[in-house]
Parts: structure tokens; C-alpha cells; sequence
């Protein structure tokens, strides 16, 4: 009868079939901190078994060799096109958020990409295309005119407001902000969204009110958020850390590790790139642009459009146009400081459209692995993993993502440690990253013998979790 019994509980374990099996890869995890060789089964989108025995699966890949980790999640995306999906997914990325400038209105911007689109997706309620829509900005990202020239009045900030609060309804991941943008906003105007934040317990996403050495430049600026996040509760990111604080960044970061040292709830990130990217035609390159990016000038600019670099007269005439414009300004030591810190997340702030952009959208994260990682040592592949992985999940309070762990969404990123590498550059930024041939979303290959797949559309939208304003 013993016998009979044990024979009974172990049969479907032997009879177990997976959809997709990856043996024999290393097995990187960040939350549990396995790194072993394992094989994974994964059933129905998600992760199934992780098993040190073989599995048997439908389709089984052996992968030995390769890494097999959670897949990417970029907190910080601006342009969601299948043109950027795939260069995102041939980096590694299975989510792709757009956080900082967020969107507006948010039930149609999901609308239009569920069920079309390779990687999953997601972004929060945006301050800013709330403002340009109610005070009818012409911009397209950001403001270019009406928004970035004068202050709301106290009735279009009341319908601002609403706007940003009825995009937490419909299940943005947070709030968005890009106060750099818009100029004349108040500081009593950011303090009431991140009232309306820390009502829907939702964080922050924000690009802050200044840059650079100049006061008031970055320290009085992440000062006024961290205070903001103090007196209403909201949870606070605060983007691109290195582009904002340039050499200052040190100071920022120890703001943030006071911050949370303190209770708070703080986090940060930044892209391993020396340049930032934004509009030209955009309040960043108001008068006195020069000192606040820390005594840059002229040809620290380069058109993303040619790849020229500027001159006074270029300058003129292009912002007169707008356009996106790559500005070199943040110095390598304070890059290889962001990469290495274990408290600052790896986001590309990408943005890529008919070819042209900012390299970042393509090669961030090959770039992390295969220089800073790799090349140079600065960081360990673990820890590299979990600010690409894991701390990003938990930031959206995603916890079924950022992980290889049974139960959790089968998002995974298969990459040859000793190949992957970045090829995207300012020149051609269209250029997809090596070293990464498999790369799945939901339990569905994105990214096979390193090509992109055609004719699948796994990605979904990311949503908030929490109940909104304590209601549903
Ligand atoms: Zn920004």
C-alpha cells in the first residue's frame, strides 16, 4: 500500500509536460539569488519549474551557456512603435513603460496597443500632455508653446488636475511629471498632484524642476520633490538622475539614500550614456541653457535628425523647428558612478522614430552588460540584473515580474555573457544590440536565434493593482 501511494504522487511529476523548456542555461535570479545551471518549464505565460533534473517540454531549447534571466523592464520609454518594440526587444526589454511624461488620455493609449504589440507596455498619467491638451500646446511629447510660455490658470488646473486624476482611474501605473517642461507651473501645483498620487497610493515619476550646477539647478530641485513626498505620502522616482545632476549627482544621491534611510519611499535611475536627448524647441534650451547643463555650448549638441553638431546660427534655426536633439553634457565618471550604485535602476529613456533617436533605445541594457558589466567590472552581473529586473517590478508593484521563480510571468531574457554587447550609435542608432538570441514575453518568443518573430503580439498592458481611491 506504501508503495502503491508513493507511486500514485509521483506519476504526474513524471508525466509532466511543459510548453517550453530552456535547459541547461545559468539561472540568474535576483530575488532569491540563485545562479546555477537549471532547466526552466514554462507553462501557460508563465514560469512553471526551475529544476536542477531535466524537464521534458513540447519545444525544448537547450541554452547552455547562456544566461537565462528575467526579461528587461525599462521604467523609462518614450516612443512605443513597433519600429521601437523590436529594437527594445532585441536588447532584452519585455516591458516598456512610459513613466516620466506620461500619457493622456490613458484608456486610449492602452487601447490602441493591447492585443498589437510585441513587448507589454504601460505608462503612468501625465502632468504634462494633460496640460498641453487642456491649454492647447502644439508640442508632441512635450510643450513647445502655450504650456511652456505662460501658467495654467486656477480653472485649467483644476480640469488638469482632473485629467491627471481620472488617468489613475482608468489604471496608470502613477503619476508623471516633467516640471522641467513646464516652467511656470507652481510648486503649490506639484504639491496638489502628489496629493492626488498619495490619495490612489500610486508614486511619482518625475523629471524635476531644474538641472545643472546653477542655482536653482538639480539640488533645489529633487529637494522640492523629496519634500512633496514628504508632506502628501506619495512614493517618488526621480528619472534620469545623471542628467539632471551632471557632477552634482553625488549630492542627489545622497539625498535619495537620506531620503529613504529616513522612512521615505525614494528610488532612482539612469542610462548608461554620456548624452541625454530631448526637443530643441522645448523650455530646456531657454536662455541661459549653456550654464545649466554645466558649461556645455553649441557643439555639445548634436542634431538627432543629420548627427550634426550645432552652431549658433543651426541652433537658432532648428529650435525655431523643434526636433530631437542629443546633448552632451554628462561626464563618464558620473555615468560609471550611476551604473554602479546598487540603489540607481538601469531606464533608457528611449526614444527612436523612423531610424533616428538616441542610441539608448536600442543598446542600453547590452550596454550595461557587455561594458560596465563584462568590460570593465563595475558591477556585478547579479546586481546588474536586479536594477534592470527586479527593483523596477517592485517600483510598479508588479511582483509576478523581474523574477525566475515559479508562478511568476514567463518574461525572460536568454544572453551570452561573453557576446552581448551594444551596436547603436549617436550616428546610427538603429542598430540592434548583439549577444541576445532568445527573448521571451508571456511565454511566447520574441526573439529567436536572435531574430526578431513576426506575426506575434504577447505584450500586454501593465496596470495599476492597488485599488484607485479606495474604491472597486
Ligand atoms: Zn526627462
Amino acid at each position: 500500500m506504501k508503495y502503491f501511494s508513493t507511486l500514485l504522487f509521483i506519476a504526474p511529476l513524471i508525466a509532466q509536460q511543459y510548453d517550453i523548456v530552456l535547459a541547461n542555461g545559468r539561472v540568474l535570479d535576483p530575488e532569491s539569488g540563485l545562479d546555477a545551471v537549471r532547466s526552466v518549464g514554462i507553462n501557460g505565460g508563465r514560469i512553471a519549474a526551475i529544476s536542477a533534473a531535466p524537464l521534458r517540454g513540447r519545444s525544448v531549447l537547450d541554452v547552455k551557456g547562456l544566461v537565462v534571466a528575467p526579461g528587461f523592464i525599462d521604467l523609462h520609454v518614450h516612443s512605443h512603435s513597433p519600429e521601437a518594440y523590436a529594437f527594445q526587444a532585441r536588447d532584452g526589454v519585455t516591458t516598456a513603460l512610459e513613466l516620466e511624461i506620461g500619457v493622456w488620455p490613458v484608456a486610449r493609449w492602452y487601447a490602441q496597443r493591447e492585443g498589437k504589440s510585441l513587448i507589454n507596455f504601460g505608462a503612468t498619467s501625465g502632468h504634462v500632455p494633460a496640460a498641453m491638451a487642456v491649454m492647447g500646446d502644439q508640442g508632441k511629447l512635450v510643450p513647445l508653446d502655450v504650456a511652456a510660455n505662460r501658467a495654467a490658470t486656477p480653472d485649467e488646473f483644476r480640469q488638469i488636475r482632473e485629467h491627471v486624476r481620472q488617468g489613475l482611474e482608468e489604471g496608470a501605473l502613477g503619476v508623471g511629471f516633467g516640471i522641467n517642461y513646464l516652467p511656470h507651473c507652481s510648486r503649490e501645483e506639484i504639491l496638489d498632484l502628489f496629493q492626488v498620487a498619495a490619495e490612489a497610493k500610486a508614486p511619482c515619476f518625475v523629471h524635476v524642476r531644474h538641472g545643472g550646477p546653477v542655482e536653482p539647478g538639480a539640488e533645489d530641485a529633487v529637494q522640492e520633490v523629496i519634500a512633496d513626498a514628504a508632506a502628501t505620502g506619495a512614493p517618488l522616482h526621480v528619472v534620469h538622475i545623471t542628467s539632471v545632476g551632471l557632477r552634482q549627482t553625488p549630492t542627489l544621491l545622497r539625498m535619495i539614500r537620506g531620503a529613504c534611510a529616513r522612512g521615505l519611499d525614494v528610488t532612482t535611475e539612469a542610462y548608461p550614456y554620456t548624452a541625454g536627448m530631448t526637443d530643441l524647441g522645448s523650455a530646456i534650451f531657454a536662455e541661459g541653457w549653456q550654464a545649466h547643463q554645466g558649461g556645455i555650448t553649441y557643439r555639445d549638441l548634436q542634431w538627432a535628425a543629420t548627427g550634426e553638431r550645432l552652431t549658433a546660427e543651426t541652433f537658432a534655426k532648428y529650435r525655431q523647428q523643434g526636433g530631437m536633439v542629443a546633448v552632451h553634457a554628462i561626464p563618464e565618471e558620473v555615468v560609471r558612478l550611476a551604473m554602479a550604485d546598487p540603489m540607481v535602476m538601469i531606464a533608457s529613456d528611449g526614444i527612436l522614430e523612423n531610424g533616428k533617436g538616441h542610441p539608448r533605445a536600442a543598446g542600453t541594457y547590452a550596454r550595461v552588460l557587455g561594458r560596465y558589466v563584462r568590460d570593465e567590472h563595475l558591477l556585478t552581473l547579479m546586481d546588474a540584473l536586479r536594477k534592470m529586473t527586479m527593483m523596477p517590478a517592485d517600483r510598479i508593484h508588479q511582483p509576478q515580474k523581474g523574477r525566475i521563480k515559479v508562478g511568476a510571468d514567463a518574461d525572460i531574457t536568454v544572453f551570452d555573457p561573453s557576446r552581448v554587447i551594444d551596436r547603436a550609435t549617436f550616428e546610427n542608432p538603429a542598430q540592434y544590440s548583439e549577444g541576445i538570441p532568445y527573448v521571451l514575453v508571456g511565454g511566447v518568443f520574441v526573439v529567436k536565434n536572435g531574430e526578431i518573430q513576426t506575426g506575434v503580439a504577447p505584450g500586454r498592458g501593465l496596470r495599476r493593482r492597488e485599488n484607485y481611491f479606495g474604491r472597486r
